[in-house]
């Protein structure tokens, strides 16, 4: 796969685009104005894995709050870029609150929200001139829940007078792409350099983000942020912005992705982290942390042991991902499997780095282990689980160790 040519973005001491690897990126739901609590969000954002997190500074106790956040942050040991997301009065927040301005990374411009008629220009300039005079780079990020009242107007006039009318939502994604790279060549006229400018159009269906972001990786070479609006709770808006990016990132399209999911009442917001590290990983794209291969169990594993082994592996693979990723560099890449019968046990554990074979229902209570594609041990008895975890640290402290020295 080839990754598409674009201008290479920094953002504080991240790269984005050009040859840099996809960014994992994800936006905090505290209310801003709650510096505490905004700064803990991001500080489990960024020790999930997120690489940039964005924040919305939606008024004047939002933007004085964030160079707190940024400080509090600091005081944690954490450099994670933050940017700003700006609607109807980002102009007067910049331009009010500078260390605001200073300590963001990064400011989110919405052209469908920016302002109406002469207005619009003004203070969409005003915003682009803060961002100059910081050295700071923008996205501008449009979304089909927010059109450019005015442009949509004009686009439908035109559309109408056709002969032959376009479906409207043909020209709704024509109005978002025009309505982005609109506003980004204006935000160059105005004195920003292609490479402080990163692009996004976000759709809420899974074709239309496709479609437009085929268009739009044709039309610009803009670093492209990536995502699924509005893309629902729990497996639907797993599934649903899987399907979406899936086809565009083996494409060679987005710089950086963010999934967009309603958090379960109670759930982390981390899950969206995970998700967009899991897209990442699943496309072999980045690694993040060792996988596991495990099969979906049959009339053939009819006790929970096999379920309960591999949560528990996986679980510990994550839990263990800080250390490692410290002190076993390539780990991520690690594979593991946990199968739950002879069928295709042994086979699935051979491709693994490590693997075990449980014993189905009826089969001999052992289960053998592969190691780098040959047997290694039969595990036998109540222990099992415990011997598998520890066969998987000796595993990782032998050949990542090694690795590292
Ligand atoms: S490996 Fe065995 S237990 Fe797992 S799905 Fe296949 S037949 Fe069923």
């Amino acid at each position: 796969m080839t990754r598409r040519k674009v201008h290479s973005v920094n953002i504080g001491k991240v790269a984005l685009g050009g040859d840099a690897p996809i960014v994992v990126q994800s936006m905090t739901n505290t209310d801003t104005a709650d510096a505490v609590r905004t700064a803990m969000q991001v500080a489990d954002l960024a020790r999930a894995g997120s690489e940039l997190v964005r924040i919305t500074v939606n008024n004047d106790a939002a933007a004085a709050a964030v160079p707190e956040i940024r400080e509090r942050l600091a005081k944690m040991g954490l450099e994670t870029p933050l940017i700003g997301d700006f609607h109807f009065n980002g102009h007067k927040l910049l331009s009010k609150h500078p260390e605001c301005a200073e300590a963001l990374a990064k400011y989110r411009i919405n052209p469908g929200n920016v302002g109406r008629g002469m207005r619009r220009d003004s203070q969409f300039a005003a915003m682009i001139e803060v961002a100059c005079r910081h050295d700071k780079p923008v996205r501008i990020g449009a979304n089909w829940g927010s059109l450019d009242p005015d442009l949509l107007a004009r686009t439908l006039d035109k559309n109408a007078a056709l002969a032959t009318p376009l479906p409207l939502e043909e020209v709704n994604r024509k109005v978002v792409i025009d309505s982005a790279l609109d506003s980004a060549d204006e935000a160059v006229r105005l004195g920003m350099r292609a490479d402080q400018i990163v692009v996004s159009c976000k759709m809420s269906r899974a074709q239309d983000l496709i479609a437009v972001y085929r268009e739009l990786s044709a039309r610009c070479d803009y670093a492209l942020h990536l995502g699924l609006t509005e893309a629902g709770m729990g497996s639907k808006g797993i599934v649903a912005s899987t399907a979406a990016l899936a086809p565009l990132l083996l494409d060679g399209i987005g710089d950086t992705i963010r999934i967009s999911l309603t958090p379960e009442p109670g759930g982390a917001r981390t899950t969206e982290v995970q998700v967009a590290q899991e897209i990442l990983q699943s496309l072999e794209l980045r690694a993040f942390t060792p996988q596991v291969t495990s099969c979906p169990g049959c009339g053939r594993t009819t006790s929970t042991y096999f379920q309960e082994l591999t949560d528990t592996i996986q679980r510990h693979l994550r839990d263990r991902m800080p250390v490692w990723r410290e002190q076993y560099p390539g780990v991520e890449e690690m594979k593991v499997a946990v199968m739950g019968c002879v069928v295709n046990g042994p086979g699935e554990s051979k491709h693994a780095d490590i693997g075990i074979s449980l014993p189905g229902t009826g089969e001999r209570p052992v289960a053998p282990v592969y190691i780098d594609g040959e047997r290694s041990t039969t595990l036998k008895g109540d222990h099992i689980a415990d011997e598998f975890q520890q066969m998987v640290e000796s595993y990782v402290e032998r050949r990542y160790g090694l690795a590292k020295a």
